[in-house]
């Protein structure tokens, strides 16, 4: 590691003064990905500007027109605890619970969530090539051990996923993710945060080197009734997901009035359908229903490999997910799923 400075500024303007100030400046909140990158020789921030006491970043609240604000700094913990996430957003209460280990998400941050790197092993190997890592070098990944990789939105400079569970829910949830930098406050909307890799892979998402996430608002609909977050994973202790679905349903009996589906640990962003939630509008919550909502979903899915069989698992993952999300009492712990 090399040497570097530590500050915090009193405001989030001048922490964001302090990010101008210096292009190799690094915000720590948790830590808990920085610390990996850096370990991994990956960054070399010369100064840490420290945002954890920044209030405005510290909070979960009610907002005015009825959804929940959650504050960047806040600990991934605090928020899947939190009454009004568990009570009125189950779905991302789940989400964060089923991620890495009960350590890192006393540790990590909502808004460091958002920007974790790709567990790509090649991208912190620094003995192979990488697009990621070095535009331009290559991707072993494509012709390597790919079992963890893309089956969806990839492209030929890079294949990688984007390893979060909680941003699979924030995408279902339709959330919108609160920046600021030196130009002012901007506002994005969830799906618009985080990038496909194209031709630049070395690039996760849109915000800029000097801007700070400050927030993340959850609308008011929550869908508490019917949800169901399905990880799979190689061993369930702690892994990333081979495939993961957030599934949200608005139901008049058995008929869907609204759908949302999102999956993660198959591209470089949680990936949703606005065909198969279409086609699941007025139709029963049925197996049949979902098995078609998922042949629309990984329509052109494409595997490297070894990990040909996350699409067979994607296609049976939605449509299990979906039938938990008709009984969410399924998925409490010691309950067996109903599908
Ligand atoms: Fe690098 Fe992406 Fe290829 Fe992995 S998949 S080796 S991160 S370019």
């Amino acid at each position: 590691m090399n040497n570097f400075d530590y500050q915090q500024a009193s405001d989030v303007s001048g922490t964001i003064k302090l990010a101008c100030d210096n292009s190799q400046a690094k915000f720590i909140a948790g830590g808990t990905n920085l610390l990996d990158l850096w370990k991994y020789n990956l960054v070399h921030p010369s100064l840490l500007i420290d945002i954890n006491h920044l209030s405005e970043l510290s909070e979960i609240r009610g907002r005015s027109d009825g959804g929940l604000r959650l504050g960047a700094a806040v600990k991934n913990s605090d928020t899947a605890y939190h009454p009004s996430v568990e009570t009125r957003y189950p779905l991302l209460s789940r989400a964060i619970l089923a991620g890495a280990s009960a350590q890192i998400r006393n540790m990590a941050s909502n808004g460091g969530n958002l920007l974790q790197r790709t567990r790509c092993y090649y991208f912190y190997d620094h003995q192979v090539p990488c697009n990621k890592r070095k535009p331009g070098s290559g991707c072993p990944a494509k012709e390597g051990y790919n079992r963890m990789h893309a089956i969806l939105g990839a492209s030929e400079e890079c294949i990688a996923v984007f390893p979060s569970d909680m941003c699979v829910a924030l995408a279902a949830l339709e959330a919108t993710v609160n920046i600021v930098g030196k130009e002012g406050k901007r506002t994005l909307a969830f799906a618009d945060f985080h990038r496909l890799p194209g031709d630049r892979p070395d690039l996760d998402n849109h915000l800029m080197p000097d801007e700070l996430i400050t927030s993340i608002d959850l609308p008011e609909k929550g869908f508490p009734l019917n949800y169901s977050y399905l990880k799979l994973r190689d061993r369930h202790s702690y892994a990333f997901a081979l495939v993961s679905v957030a599934t949200a349903l608005e139901l008049e009996g058995d008929i869907i009035t609204e759908a949302r589906i999102a999956l993660g640990g198959v591209a470089h962003k949680p990936w949703r359908s606005a065909e198969a939630e279409e086609f699941l509008r007025g139709k029963p919550a049925n197996k049949e229903n979902f098995s078609t909502a998922a042949e629309i979903i990984l329509k052109g899915a494409k595997g490297y490999g070894y990990n040909d069989f996350k699409i067979k698992l994607a296609k049976n993952a939605v449509v299990r997910n979906g039938m938990m999300a008709l009984n969410p009492a399924s998925q409490l712990p010691g309950a067996q799923p109903s599908a």
